[in-house]
């Protein structure tokens, strides 16, 4: 990310002389709060994940630009509970997970290390659809940043992230296959297919009765912006080295890790932007940090602060420091900075079941994975196999739903609602995306063969908002899951097709019985699959968060309740951007860190 304004070559010397000698002497990991406190960096990014990283890396290509990282995490790449893809979900509930509380009795997972939640993620690497992309504009009054973001400009973005290596003769063999017009095998973040990638026959049975059965094309290379397919992905793995994790911190900082201008503060909260509030618009000017144990530092940015703290940690940290909705503020004796009402708004999560089969006797997987194969069902292949008409339900609740996330508080307008709602709705009724995710997963549930099932596209909007001016007090996290009745029909859509697919050959011919969620909870209704009431219940007793909260300061026009414009500049401050998944205004039909990559790399590109 450069200045938004050119700055000349005096006043660049200038900075750098302002910056260096106070802050030549750090670089690399700090651990030392200390040795911060009251320096002066050029940059000051919050949040040492994925935004953060990648912003970080790219500003400091320039030597004359001091960028300091505070994360609140340790430096954790030597711990095989990161490192190591074979253990994922380890990490879950330890010290590296912040573990936020959510509402309805369920907890969305986050990681509290360098590299963020992409040290601890799944590992898959998947891009959205075309129509997807193009639609970020139309958040913005068709203001597309001058071009970012857009398909076209988001697949530029995801492309400079990408270090690709295309699958080898064993991975071939297993299905793998790719387009090299869609990929770049010089990014930085290292992406293929595993080493352990499964042999035997499931993977390819799954793509062959998705495909022969349910109008969904096995496509050779879903990179290519048309998602709705079901296919082979690759993972973030390190091909070039160790086979282990790519993360934010391996690709974008080891590496670079020996500039002289780039230092990340480990295990240090920020707990507070700094404004100067006598100008006529709040200038960002630092960043107060500490421990729980009630040290406070202060850090001033030169040029900006960028906060890339993730969808949860973000709009808790605008809110703490005055920017966000008055009437919470003033609630807890927060001085109002800017009275931005969309922070902690709009917020989406997606919702998760798995369906479970025991393989048969002697079953052998020929692999150790990860699992690879994805479908990404549109409403055609959906409604065809469970006959619900979900179009309708959409297109008649859209006024309703919008009035019900206004009363709770998740939006800041009927109106506002009904036109965000409406662009999805566009999206998912008549532009083919993907309405729900099928992972099919090799040992889970129950150790057998299963889909991981999620509705993507919730029109359940939801809220994050402190509850306490105490930075170290989680924030109340309310997505209020299923509150639009139709993300529930479609997630029980989904999951009787995730049935049905076990139910055909040659799937079929390789499991036994369904033991998640097993024909006695949830009894076949003379072969329709299970009635809408059964999958219901089971649904609402068991299903889990995704995590992958996203929009709680959407990159969006103002009146819509944006808190970011489409350069990402926080409305009502200077000198403040935001740079992570809290500014993705809506949800994709697939995982986020492809598209976060490329978020990115445009951020760092401006
Ligand atoms: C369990 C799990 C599985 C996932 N699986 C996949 C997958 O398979 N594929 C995929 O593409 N995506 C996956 N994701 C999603 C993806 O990893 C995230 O969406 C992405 O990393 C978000 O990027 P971010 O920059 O917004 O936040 P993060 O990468 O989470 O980075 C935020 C950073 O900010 C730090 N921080 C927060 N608050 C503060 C503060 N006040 N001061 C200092 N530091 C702070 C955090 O500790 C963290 O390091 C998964 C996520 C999780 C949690």
């Amino acid at each position: 990310m450069l200045p938004t304004r050119p700055i000349s070559a005096l006043s660049t010397l200038a900075v750098a002389l302002i910056s260096i000698p106070l802050t030549s002497a750090l670089s690399g990991i700090v651990t030392d709060p200390t040795q911060v406190d009251k320096q002066t960096f050029d940059y000051v990014v919050v949040g040492g994940g994925l935004g953060g990283l990648v912003v970080a890396n790219r500003l400091s290509e320039n030597p004359d630009i001091s960028v300091l990282v505070i994360e609140a995490g340790a430096d954790n790449r030597d711990d095989p509970r990161i490192y190591d893809p074979s253990q994922y979900s380890v990490a879950f509930g330890t010290e590296l997970d912040w573990n936020w509380p959510s509402s309805q009795g369920r907890s969305i997972k986050g990681g509290k290390t360098l590299g963020g939640s992409t040290s601890i993620n799944g590992l898959a690497q998947t891009r959205g659809q075309r129509a997807q992309y193009d639609a970020l504009a139309t958040f913005l009054n068709n203001d597309d940043g001058g071009g970012y973001w857009n398909w076209q400009g988001m697949f530029t973005g995801m492309l400079k992230s990408e270090g690709f290596s295309a699958p080898n003769d064993q991975q071939k063999e297993a299905g793998a296959s790719s387009n090299p017009a869609f990929h770049n095998d010089s990014g930085p973040l290292q992406v293929t297919y595993p080493d352990g990638i499964y042999h035997g026959p499931h993977q390819k049975y799954f793509r062959d009765v998705v495909s022969s059965n349910f109008s969904l094309v096995a496509s050779q290379d879903a990179d290519d912006g048309f998602a709705n397919v079901v296919a082979f992905h690759p993972n973030t793995i390190a091909w070039k080295d160790s086979g282990h994790r790519s993360s934010s911190a391996t690709a974008y900082f080891t590496p670079v890790s020996e500039r002289s201008n780039l230092a990340i503060l480990t295990s240090q909260l920020a707990t507070k932007i700094l404004f100067d509030t006598s100008a006529s618009t709040p200038k960002a000017t630092g960043v107060e940090f500490g421990t729980s144990n009630g040290d406070r530092y202060t850090v001033n940015a030169g040029r900006e602060v960028i906060i890339s703290a993730g969808a949860i940690q973000t709009p808790a940290l605008l809110q703490l420091s005055g920017v966000g909705d008055s009437s919470l503020l003033n609630g807890l004796g927060i001085d109002v900075v800017a009275d931005l009402k969309g922070v902690g708004k709009n917020l989406q999560e997606q919702t998760m079941d798995s369906v479970g089969w025991t393989p048969v006797d002697g079953f052998d997987p020929q692999g150790t994975g990860p699992s690879d194969m994805i479908a990404y069902p549109d409403l055609l292949s959906l409604s065809s196999s469970s006959q619900n008409d979900i179009a309708s339900a959409i297109t008649s609740n859209v006024g309703s739903y919008a009035q019900d996330a206004y009363r709770a508080g998740a939006v800041v307008s009927v109106d506002a609602a009904e036109k965000i709602f409406s662009i999805q709705q566009e999206l998912m009724v008549n532009r083919s995306v993907g309405l729900v995710e099928a992972f099919f997963d090799t040992g889970f549930p129950n150790g057998g063969l299963g889909i991981d099932l999620w509705q993507l596209l919730p029109f359940s909007r939801g809220t994050v908002s402190i509850k306490s001016n105490d930075p170290f007090t989680y924030p109340t996290v309310d997505p209020r899951y299923f509150a639009a009745d139709v993300d529930m029909q479609i997630q029980i859509a989904g999951l009787r097709m995730a049935r049905k697919i076990f139910q055909t050959d040659p799937l079929k011919s390789i499991v036994t019985e369904e033991n998640a969620p097993g024909f006695d909870t949830v009894p076949e209704n003379n072969g329709d699959g299970g009635s809408d009431e059964d999958w219901r219940a089971w649904i609402q007793q068991g299903f889990s968060s995704v995590h992958h909260p996203i929009a709680t300061c959407s990159m969006m026009s103002q009146d819509l309740g944006g808190v970011v414009g489409s350069d990402l500049r926080v409305y009502g401050t200077s000198n403040l951007r935001i740079v992570d998944a809290s500014v993705l205004p809506m949800q994709l039909s697939a995982h986020l860190s492809a598209t976060l990559y490329g978020l990115a790399e445009n951020a760092a590109d401006m």
